[in-house]
């Protein structure tokens, strides 16, 4: 199943347009930073002002755009959204931003992948509402200062880590975005399968959404797959019986981990004894980021207990073994 937004393919992409919620009440979860953001959104619009600007980050799949498109519908603004490796000049985004309207959100996906001319070009314009723009050419060349309208730039990232302190500093809010668990998960399945017109078993829901990574993409997306087996093998009733056949087809995981986490885990156990084991040495073993295991992988493993960090390094636990099957080692340790 694909995980990974850069190459969701456009079939892909309206299926999760189609069900994305567009009002704050149909965004399920999260309820700390929704609670937030409702107050903060209700104080602007208040005193008839710009929201603050907002960072969302965290893995892939979990909201962040929903919730910034929601931001611009509760805001009553217009939304521009774009992403950091599209903006390659400050031109660019000289264009973006001087097209927003009072109080209108520009949203700017992967944005710790902004180069860092673009990056520098943002900040007097998110600080001052304010931008320099070069006019005319050769000799005549000269830079004249152009005000913009008050807005909100909306950043969403999966590694926060890879951003620059002045960029976070201008950040008023700073949001993560956690995992969710399978109740509310299974609430999502339920809102989907609705506007899908789909029947779906409690059962049924609770078994797709306890193997989708506590990602609503991952959930939206076998929800999607095992509707076709339901079409297909069962006149569209989605049961618990239909649920498994079609979860064992698409060689979903039992625990609802990807490729990669369950690389990363065979990696430890088979070539590091299980560990303890240095990031970096993990990344190498696998062929990832560290940066990108750290911020997008581990955190899963860890929340769901497959892997430990100790100060030595990252461990696998039991659980990983016996979700591998393979052997642990004999505890005692003489
Ligand atoms: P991100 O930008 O973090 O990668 P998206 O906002 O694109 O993730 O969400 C991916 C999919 O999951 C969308 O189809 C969206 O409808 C759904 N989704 C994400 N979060 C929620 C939520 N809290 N409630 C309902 N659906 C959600």
């Amino acid at each position: 199943l694909n995980t990974d937004i850069s190459r969701l393919s456009s079939a892909d992409k309206e299926y999760e347009n189609s069900i994305r919620p567009t009002d704050i009440d149909d965004f399920s979860g999260q309820p700390q930073l929704v609670e937030n953001l409702v107050i903060f959104i209700k104080a602007a619009k208040m005193r008839s002002e710009a929201l603050d600007h907002i960072l969302f980050h965290g893995p892939p799949g979990l909201g962040k755009t929903t919730l910034s498109r929601i931001v611009a519908n509760e805001m009553g603004v217009n939304i521009k959204e774009t992403s950091g490796p599209v903006i390659e000049k400050p031109g660019d985004l000289a264009g973006l931003l001087t097209s927003l309207g009072k109080n209108d959100v520009l949203f700017i996906d992967e944005i710790h992948r902004l180069s860092t001319i673009v990056e520098e070009y943002l900040y007097a314009a998110m600080e001052d509402f304010k931008i320099d723009i070069m006019i005319d050419s050769g000799p005549n060349a000269r830079s004249i200062q152009l005000s913009l309208e008050p807005f909100t730039l909306v950043g969403a990232t999966t590694r926060s880590g890879l951003l620059t302190a002045p960029l976070l500093s201008r950040f008023g809010i700073k949001s993560r975005l956690e995992y969710y668990n399978a109740d509310t998960l299974k609430h999502i399945i339920f809102r989907s399968a609705g506007i899908l017109h789909t029947k779906i078993g409690d059962d049924a829901a609770h078994e797709i959404a306890r193997r989708s990574r506590g990602t609503p993409r991952i959930a939206n997306g076998l929800l999607r797959r095992v509707r076709d087996f339901a079409q297909v093998l069962n006149n569209g009733a989605i049961d618990i019986a239909i649920t498994k056949h079609a979860l064992k087809a698409l060689n979903v995981d039992e625990h609802g981990l990807d490729e990669m986490d369950n690389r990363i885990l065979s990696c430890i156990i088979d070539k590091f004894k299980g560990g303890p084991v240095g990031i970096t040495t993990i990344a190498t073993a696998v062929g990832e980021e560290p940066g990108t295991i750290e911020e997008v992988y581990e955190p899963f493993l860890i929340q769901e207990g497959f892997l430990q960090r100790t100060p030595r390094g990252r461990e696998t636990t039991e659980k990983a073994y016996i979700h591998l099957s393979k052997q642990p080692p004999a505890k005692g340790g003489q």
